[in-house]
């Protein structure tokens, strides 16, 4: 199994880059953002009390975000895809803690954690670019700010956290799409031992 946590600030481009590694590794997407949504839109109890958390731009709880994950990983019904691709998650120390506590018990790690990285203005106008095109709830300028604030205090600090563990890969996420792939695509099979073999 190859786990990989695509990370960044939201804005960043880390859905756009997923959908590319996926393809290229043949690894399942877990996007903890697109599960609450679902929930959302299905109106369940989850969705109800995410979306409380999430149309003000703020984290749902560590406690019951990772019984969400362990949930959505246990249930993942691709068992023939080469690893997980977590897009979304960890977003906080306490969530990182316990993905690799969750690895683990599985008999299995996290190989590389994809930093994309992108200057703020940059990020302020992908996400009201989108929320025009898709109309998707949180990206209005107000949801957008707080998020931003949310980032900076709460998931930033993961940067340190995996440069201290060794996996983290610092992309720059500005630019054309398909040179940001590639540059990913060279960083990880730089220091990821087998992964030239399994791309296609
Ligand atoms: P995303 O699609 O990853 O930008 O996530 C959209 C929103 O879902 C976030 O702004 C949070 O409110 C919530 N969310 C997604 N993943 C997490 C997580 N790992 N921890 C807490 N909240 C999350």
């Amino acid at each position: 199994m190859f786990n990989i946590v695509i990370f960044g600030a939201p804005g960043s481009g880390k859905g756009t880059q997923s959908d590319r590694l996926i393809e290229r590794y043949g690894l399942h997407h877990i996007s903890t953002g697109e599960v609450l949504r679902d929930h959302i839109a299905r109106g369940t109890d989850l969705g109800k009390t995410a979306d409380s958390y999430i149309s003000k731009g703020q984290l749902i709880p560590d406690d019951l975000m990772i019984r969400v994950l362990e949930h959505v990983l246990d249930s993942n019904p691709d068992k023939t895809a080469a690893g997980v691709i977590f897009d979304g998650f960890p977003r906080t120390i306490e969530q990182a803690r316990a993905l690799k506590d969750m690895l683990a018990r599985r008999g299995s790690e996290l190989h590389a954690v994809v930093g994309l990285e992108v200057p703020e203005d940059e990020l302020v106008r992908r996400m009201v670019e989108r929320g025009r095109l898709t109309g998707r709830a949180d990206d209005t300028p107000e949801t957008i700010k707080n998020r931003l604030k949310v980032y900076h205090a709460s998931t930033a600090p993961l940067r340190d956290y995996y440069v201290g563990e060794g996996k983290y890969h610092a992309i720059d996420g500005n630019g054309d799409v398909d040179a940001i792939t590639e540059s990913i695509h060279r960083s990880l099979c730089e220091r990821v031992p087998g992964l030239s073999g399994i791309n296609n």
